[in-house]
């Protein structure tokens, strides 16, 4: 088949389907099988390509067709300029948590010097970029899962130097050893229980369900970290959530209990309040 059949093939499978993305990524998807830029994808159309190469990309335009997320089909995404190895062991890095990352890198200072713990890493997409931006600092990170911890190693030898941050399995602080934390960060589950069954199909039947459940309210993990962090982070130390957009209110609410100051929300590029931040 020449590259423009087999392109209009895939694109003809993901309309029928109603993939809204439908013409960019079936490029993507020959970009990834075939090794090919996308002007020559696009403008070398009689390209004749290999049966094996037709094979994998017809396999990948099928698993679309059936919502698998196309970032676990291609087994990546970029992030704050950065590409992530993702499985469907790790939820996969939104663009709403680059904000949080962005915003992080510039309130500290790239000259800055610090240390990090984050709860709950996945792919590994938030302290990865922040210690690639700060690197001055150094970090640990904790997963309950063995799994993710496997992908957020890859990550990490990929941006990181040998030694800048360190993976700990367990659940939340239990594995942590330090305390005295410039920054704790964390992007943890935060659905409620009754929203879980209402989320698109591509992210209930494929993203992992460990790194979306909050608990009956969805503000479990942010209970434990605003009352246990305070025993890991400095004295005048920063926490920094990521939260869902109707969490302002009960997380400020939270904080404020538990003794923080300079709480303050920020809100996405979407207008919905996403991070909230405050100091011990
Ligand atoms: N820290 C990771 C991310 O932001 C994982 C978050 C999670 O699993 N809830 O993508």
């Amino acid at each position: 088949m020449t590259i423009s059949e087999i392109r209009a093939w895939g694109l003809k499978k993901l309309r029928l389907s109603e993939m809204e993305n439908a013409a960019n990524e079936s490029i993507w998807m020959l970009e990834a099988v075939t090794g090919w830029d996308r002007l020559t994808i696009l403008t070398d159309g009689s390209r004749q390509v290999d049966d094996e190469v037709a094979a994998d990309f017809k396999e990948m335009i099928m698993r679309r067709c059936r919502r698998e997320p196309f970032q676990y089909i291609v087994g990546e995404q970029q992030f704050c300029g950065l590409t992530f190895k993702v499985t469907p062991a790790v939820l996969i890095p939104r663009f709403e948590t680059e904000e949080l990352v962005e915003y992080l890198a510039s309130k500290l200072g790239e000259s800055s010097v610090g240390k990090l713990l984050e709860i709950g890493t996945g792919s590994g997409c938030i302290p990865i970029t922040l210690l690639h931006r700060l690197e001055k600092w150094t970090g640990v990170t904790v997963d309950l899962s063995e799994e993710a911890l496997e992908v957020a190693r890859k990550n990490m030898e990929l941006h990181l130097e040998p030694g800048q941050l360190l993976l700990l399995h367990g659940d939340c602080f239990e594995p942590v050893e330090e305390t005295d934390y410039d920054l704790i960060v964390s992007n943890p589950p935060y659905i409620e229980r009754e929203e879980l069954q209402n989320l698109s199909r591509e992210v209930t039947g494929y993203e992992p369900h460990m790194a979306l459940d909050g608990g009956e309210d969805g503000l479990d993990f942010y209970r434990k970290i605003i009352v246990e962090g305070r025993g890991y982070l400095k004295k005048g130390g920063l926490l920094a959530f990521e939260i869902g957009y109707n969490q302002k209110a009960p997380v400020e609410a939270l904080l404020e209990k538990a003794g923080y100051t300079e709480i303050e929300t920020l809100k996405d590029l979407y207008g919905q309040d996403r991070m909230v931040l405050a100091v011990w």
